[in-house]
């Protein structure tokens, strides 16, 4: 098996422990995203794995190997690095080639393996171009060819989108994931951009501080957040300080609603937060018959975002962010009277930030 597997990874710069205590299994073939905040040890922890840092403690095993003391140039991982550019003075194929000539492999293994990697990264017809003239996104798929090209095992990405505008992003975003699945490559990437990560990887692991706040696939992570820290990080929610008391939760107008009977609360119960998301909260006319878990309130901002349409809800206490349809509610305008209905399925209890 060549699994990657990280144990009790600790990072301290001075006094600061940029990775603390990082327990994680990737799993072979899959992607798996590091997602978090600036700051939160996603690049050091990709570092360390890469070895290009060394850990203060801990192990890093892959396929049953302990690599923790292998210097990066011997654990044969395909990297794409900002910090390891593109050689400006070679031509695509050069910079392709490089890994291969490093490995002493003959010239015309080199040469086959460099024509079907530009193949399959579409750039078959720039092989002699120097990597000065070529644009953004063209440049990142030369790096991953690059990083490819001596099939390593496993494939580090550290925010290899970053320089690329908004549709560019979303094209190589399909292009990456796409070359990953084919190749079955397990692949680690970083990235700060939630979306980014909800859109590719297998698995998401979400950082705060250093550690591991949760590990799943993004839409359990999404619709199952351990913390309000992950809930908000991932996607948009509505998350509402609240009191919970035998299935009937406190709002913070003074309003109370039911969630399933089953559901229990976090542990500390001053700590409670109601999480639900815009596209679960259901927009009613105000004349509507009002059943259960509906809140009278007035649409004080709407945003038309093509596929869907995001309205702001003052609800005498608090404000919720529903996102609904012209055909679910047709005709939503500012100052209009409406009935928020918060679906009991829907609501999740969670606990709160804690206090850093
Ligand atoms: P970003 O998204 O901004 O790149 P990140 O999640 O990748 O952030 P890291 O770069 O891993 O975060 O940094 C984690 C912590 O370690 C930060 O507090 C950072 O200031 C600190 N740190 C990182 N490298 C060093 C270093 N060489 N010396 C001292 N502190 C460092």
């Amino acid at each position: 098996m060549t699994h990657l597997t990280l144990q009790s990874i600790t990072k301290r710069f001075n006094t600061t422990y940029a990775v603390d205590h990082v327990d994680l299994t990737v799993p072979d073939g899959k992607l798996v995203c590091f997602l978090g905040p600036s700051g939160c040890g996603k690049t050091t922890l990709m570092r360390i794995i890469a070895g290009l840092e060394t850990a203060t403690a801990g192990t890093v095993t892959f396929a049953g190997r302990d690599l923790t003391q292998v210097p990066a140039n011997r654990r044969d991982f395909g990297m794409v690095f900002q910090s390891l550019a593109l050689f400006p003075h070679m031509t695509v194929a050069e910079n392709v080639a490089y890994p291969l000539r490093l490995r002493r492999v003959d010239r015309g293994a080199q040469s086959r393996r460099v024509t079907e990697l530009l193949e399959m990264i579409q750039l078959p017809h720039m092989a002699q171009r120097k990597v000065t003239q070529l644009s953004g996104g063209q440049r990142q798929r030369v790096a991953i060819a690059r990083a490819i090209a001596s099939s390593p095992k496993l494939l580090l990405l550290d925010e290899p989108l970053s320089a690329l505008d908004a549709k560019l992003r979303e094209a190589m975003q399909v292009e990456i994931r796409l070359l990953q699945q084919r190749l079955g490559i397990t692949t680690i990437m970083v990235t700060h951009d939630q979306r980014e990560a909800m859109t590719m990887a297998d698995e998401i692991v979400v950082m705060e501080k250093g550690r591991i706040a949760q590990v799943g696939k993004p839409l359990d992570i999404y619709r199952d957040p351990v913390n309000e820290f992950v809930a908000d990080f991932i996607g948009l929610g509505n998350i509402l300080p609240v009191t919970f008391d035998r299935g009937q939760v406190g709002l913070p107008g003074g309003q109370s609603i039911a969630v399933n009977s089953a559901m229990r609360a976090p542990d500390a119960p001053d700590d409670i937060r109601l999480l639900i998301r815009p596209e679960d909260v259901c927009v009613r006319p105000a004349t509507a018959n009002p059943g259960q878990n509906t809140l009278p309130g007035k649409v004080t901002f709407v945003r038309d975002v093509g596929a869907s349409i995001e309205a702001t809800i003052d609800c005498e206490g608090f404000t919720l962010t529903a996102a609904t349809t012209p055909r679910e509610t047709p005709d939503l305008r500012v100052g209009m009277r409406v009935l928020a209905e918060l679906p009991a399925h829907a609501c999740k209890l969670i606990a709160a930030r804690t206090a850093h």
